[in-house]
């Protein structure tokens, strides 16, 4: 695989550990300037039109470019890429307890690329990684039986597949309208605790809407695993269809 890249690790600002470093891929659905078209977050339903990562600065020329030549990558090459990132986590700068957030936005999409992520996992002890995903019956199959013991994940409400997920015991967060709603129903608000709150302390936390303004209008005042519901009440509606297409 050849690329001009010095890193494919960006440093990860928003995570509140100057530590942490993120992989991205473009969000959801699209079509790659080539002409092909992918859905790099298979189990997005509900949070798909309200998604952060489908707006703002993720929309900016460049930074969308970074993100498709990602995809590219990993699409086009996924050998070539586990074996630049394998080599990539051994530079000093991933030594001394740094993470690595896979997906700041996209998920893990194949079973494939799930297995590279987790052999760059088992390649690079010293270094912690996490996740939120969607993709929760690629996991239960694929990732359950046998995580790396470095790798942290958390399942993320309003999707295709939050009916598997056993709100009770497993880990998960919801995004809820505000941080009175997320107390109101007694989660842990990740606030400024920082992105790791969400593998490391409680099982249940809520992360507040984005405070943009058009996605927390069209949130409505509701949870995502609440809209997320009300979308599958309405396929099962007499007359409806279930559609395995775009939200
Ligand atoms: S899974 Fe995450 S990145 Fe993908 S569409 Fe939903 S909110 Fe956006």
């Amino acid at each position: 695989m050849t690329s001009t890249r010095r890193w494919l690790l960006t440093t990860y600002k928003s995570s509140g550990d100057a530590g942490t470093f993120k992989w991205t891929l473009p969000a959801w659905a699209g079509t790659l300037p080539d002409g092909r078209n992918y859905n790099t977050c298979p189990g997005a339903s509900a949070c798909a039109p309200l998604c952060y990562a489908r707006t703002g600065t993720y929309q900016f020329r460049n930074v969308k470019a970074a993100h498709e030549a990602n995809l590219m990558m990993v699409l086009d090459d996924l050998p070539g890429w586990e074996a630049a990132m394998t080599a990539e986590l051994q530079h000093p700068r991933y030594r001394g307890g740094k993470n690595v957030r896979c997906h700041d936005a996209g998920d893990f999409y194949s079973p494939d690329y799930i297995h590279a992520w987790m052999r760059i996992m088992r390649s690079a002890p010293d270094v912690r990684f996490y996740a939120y995903t969607k993709s929760i019956s690629m996991f239960r199959e694929h990732v359950e039986p046998d995580p790396p013991a470095n790798f942290k994940w958390v399942y993320s409400l309003g999707g295709r597949e939050d009916d598997l997920i056993d709100l009770e015991t497993e880990r998960h967060v919801d995004v809820f309208p505000d941080e009175e709603a997320v107390e109101a129903a007694g989660y842990t608000s990740r606030g400024d605790l920082g992105d790791l709150i969400s593998v490391l302390g409680p099982r249940k936390v809520g992360l507040p809407a984005n405070n943009i303004r058009h996605l927390k209008t069209k949130q409505g005042g509701k949870r995502f695993s609440e809209l997320e519901r009300e979308r599958k009440a309405r396929r099962r509606a007499p007359g409806k269809q279930f559609s395995s297409g775009r939200p």
